[in-house]
């Protein structure tokens, strides 16, 4: 009941049916939702064909598999997104799952309501949302924001990077990081990911970090995982998909990393593995993904789906650098796009948000994601997403050339 009302996207619906009622002709592009909009590679539609064949065979049917996931998956995981980068996994600390989601809401179950929890603004709803259902948090004030929820603001002035708390703040127990970042299309470097660790070391307190987005990270310096600042074992979990690294979110399938390592303490200061927490959870509550969206995800790590799932990402890349170019020439100022599938654009002449999102559905008919949306920082900015077709984003950008 102290869940503020599902505002945002109800609310860009209601404005786009209102405006579409008036406006029969005009043909409407989204660049709001952050949904794929690619078809599959194939080598992961074969995949996931000889999977249901299995499923129709006598000699091949999987009826419930290992909650933490088939070991075909975890193998290859490990080996392509972790060895490659030098870091050692267990197949114990990797759990595979139908979405990071489901996995970012669900992990705050093992810990304490006393916990604190840190967040940045703007931010995914999802951790904020998930915390106050859980009765972690106060009431909100008018501004959306929750007591007992520490907030840190990002904005152009820091890079869209949080600040360390001050001491001053008080206890922080859990917190919340998401690189490359939704909204903002940040990333941290590893000297900023070394800060945070360091941080969360000395101060007993754990990272969950959400890399949903690190396949796009074009820039060779930017670590993919945590695990790549050392000392992060001991302090973070981390958070994956494919849903946008492989056109899963329809298919659904994710993982989690919880190190051995990894401890959190009781009141009373024992410490406590928390990695068998999670496999405690998520053995009472989850019977695992599909064999046949685990046999899709592990096509991804096969030299052609390698191959398939680059071109794909490459296009919704390729589709961020025309959004951020024809905005830089237009005079905006414009983040993210690079390592991200997210344009971050600052509204133009200190129009709010919701202005800026009315005057481009008005004069251009395309759609954004008002900034305000995801957090007071986000106020005077629009999320543009990188994830529609190609030609639609031409034409989208097109319009918005011609409509200022
Ligand atoms: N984390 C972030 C930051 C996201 O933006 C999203 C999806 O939009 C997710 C997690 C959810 O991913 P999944 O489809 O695996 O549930």
């Amino acid at each position: 009941m102290k869940l503020q009302a599902g505002y945002l996207f109800p609310e860009i619906s209601r404005r786009i049916r209102s405006f579409g009622a008036e406006n029969p002709d005009a043909k409407i592009i989204s660049l709001g939702i952050g949904d794929v909009t690619q078809p599959l590679a194939p080598a992961i539609v074969e995949a996931m064909k000889k999977a249901v064949v299995d499923m129709g065979s006598e000699a091949a049917f999987r009826g419930y598999g290992p909650e933490q996931g088939y070991d075909f998956l975890i193998n290859a995981i490990i080996e392509n997104d972790f060895n490659s980068r030098n870091i050692d996994l267990d197949r114990s600390e990797v759990f595979i799952s139908d979405g990071a989601k489901c996995d970012t809401g669900n992990i705050q179950e093992i810990f304490g309501l006393n916990n604190v929890i840190a967040v940045t603004d703007p931010v995914y709803p999802v951790y904020v949302d998930t915390n106050v259902m859980a009765g972690r948090t106060g009431q909100a004030n008018k501004n959306g924001q929750y007591s007992k929820i520490i907030y840190m603001p990002c904005t152009a002035e820091n890079n869209f990077i949080p600040e360390l708390p001050s001491p001053a703040v008080g206890r922080i127990d859990i917190i919340y990081l998401c690189f490359p970042n939704n909204p903002t299309g940040a990333v941290a470097t590893k000297e900023i990911l070394s800060r945070w660790v360091n941080f969360a070391r000395d101060k007993r307190a754990i990272i969950l970090f959400d890399a949903a987005y690190e396949a796009f990270i074009t820039d060779p310096k930017i670590p993919h995982s945590i695990y790549e600042v050392e000392g992060a074992k001991e302090v973070a979990i981390e958070f994956r998909s494919f849903s946008k690294t492989a056109g899963f979110t329809g298919i659904r399938c994710a993982f989690t990393i919880v190190p051995k390592q990894l401890q959190a303490y009781t009141e009373d200061g024992r410490a406590v593995k928390v990695n068998s927490l999670w496999h405690r959870r998520q053995c009472t509550k989850f019977n695992g993904a599909s064999y046949i969206s685990q046999a899709g995800a592990a096509a991804v790590y096969t030299t052609e789906g390698k191959k398939q799932c680059r071109q794909i990402i490459d296009i919704y890349m390729a589709n961020a650098a025309v959004i951020r170019e024809l905005l830089t020439r237009l005079g905006y100022d414009v983040y993210g796009g690079v390592n991200a599938p997210y344009i971050w654009m600052k509204t133009p002449d200190g129009l709010s948000s919701w202005d800026f999102f009315d005057h481009l559905l008005q004069k251009a008919n395309v759609v954004g994601t008002p900034g305000s949306g995801f957090g007071p920082s986000g106020e005077g900015y629009l999320r543009l997403s990188a994830f529609a077709k190609p030609d639609d984003v031409k034409e989208a950008m097109q319009r918005i050339a011609h409509s200022i």
